[in-house]
């Protein structure tokens, strides 16, 4: 069996929903996380790295519909953990499977690992190799408008894998553009239903304004980020709600941010030491809703914004309990806490 057929079996009767391959060609022109000597000299591997096998998991979306409507916070935090370990521990299967057959093979971490020699790397978090750019790259996925990849009848609804190899591995085609999961690129821009960028609570994304990546032979648009610390902000959970104060992530942080970069940074900071202060709970996600409202089918979407954007708001007691309400209660609430407990959150 070719060693492209063989990868392909092992990923798929895992669970893989897609097996794809690239190589310096299809990745040339693309942004430094492409670069897959990178992954080899960080590693000290003298070798040539030639190739890049991707693939795509998926999620468990019951379980996201549950974390959207915030019925319930753990069952998708633990489901994304461990598809996540899981992109891990397949990406070294196939690289075991790839070293066993005499080449350099290396599997990677799924947004740990960043590149350090950047300056000001801990602002940025630039990644040692970028998942989506490979995956896209591979035709494993494409993009969507938030910039986030995904498939059809998955969306954006993905965990992806990587393996960077010295074997000459023979690429896969990028997907063609009506196989893309969403609307407004399939539509060539003619649907407007960007309902990832009104998922977001700290309004990363521009709803109209487009940044580009070049991989191999084609150019790829997506929204341009308006400041990546926005998700830091928002994902990261120190905050949770939207400017309407109708509807919150999973997270009771109500700060309003900056448009000037300084101040939304110190904002950062000080939200950060105040969050210190808040009483203790099991770590968890909270955010990620641009990802999660977009299961690549129109009516399917609009029922997780509607479901996002009457979840109400959360809350945090002063014993740690966080509760869900609506905006109104929940205004209430905080207004009859201790004012040094409610303080703490915006
Ligand atoms: S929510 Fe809509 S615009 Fe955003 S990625 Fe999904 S289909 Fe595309
Ligand atoms: S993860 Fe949350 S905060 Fe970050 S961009 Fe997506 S919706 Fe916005």
């Amino acid at each position: 069996m070719d060693l492209n057929r063989a990868i392909e079996e092992l990923l798929k009767d895992r669970g893989a929903i897609k097996v794809g391959f690239a190589n310096k060609d299809s990745l040339a022109g693309g942004p430094p996380s492409t670069d897959l000597d990178y992954v080899f000299n960080a590693a000290d591997i003298a070798q040539e790295a030639r190739s890049a096998v991707s693939f795509a998991l998926p999620l468990d979306q019951d379980a996201i519909r549950q974390f959207i409507a915030k019925k319930d916070q753990h069952a998708h935090t633990a489901d994304n953990r461990r598809t996540i370990a899981k992109s891990i521990r397949l990406s070294n299967e196939v690289a075991e499977l790839l070293r066993n057959e005499g080449y350099a093979a290396l599997g990677t971490d799924a947004n740990s690992t960043y590149r350090q020699e950047v300056p000001l790397w801990h602002r940025f978090l630039p990644p040692d190799i970028s998942h989506r750019y490979i995956a896209v790259a591979a035709g494993v996925a494409s993009f969507g408008w938030s910039g986030n990849v995904g498939l059809p009848g998955y969306g954006s609804t993905i965990i992806l894998g990587t393996t960077v190899t010295s074997a000459e591995l023979e690429t896969t085609d990028p997907m063609p553009e009506e196989e893309n999961f969403c609307e407004w690129a399939k539509s060539g821009g003619r649907v407007d239903c960007k309902l990832c960028v009104e998922s977001c609570v700290v309004e990363m994304f521009e709803k109209n304004d487009a940044e580009y990546v070049t991989l191999g032979d084609n150019t790829y648009t997506y929204s341009r980020r308006r400041n990546t610390n926005r998700c830091v902000f928002g994902c990261g959970g120190n905050t949770g709600l939207h400017k309407s104060g109708k509807w919150s992530t999973w997270s009771p942080g109500r700060y309003k941010l900056p448009d000037d970069p300084i101040k939304l940074n110190r904002e950062l900071r000080r939200s950060t030491a105040q969050r210190q202060e808040h009483p203790p709970v099991t770590p968890a996600a909270t955010c990620g809703m641009c990802q999660l409202v977009c299961f690549g089918d129109k009516k399917e979407n609009a029922k997780n914004f509607k479901l996002l954007s009457k979840s109400g708001c959360a809350v945090q007691e002063p014993d740690g309990t966080l509760v869900i309400l609506s905006a109104e209660e929940a205004a209430e609430k905080l207004r009859t806490m201790p004012q040094e407990h409610s303080a703490l959150y915006s």
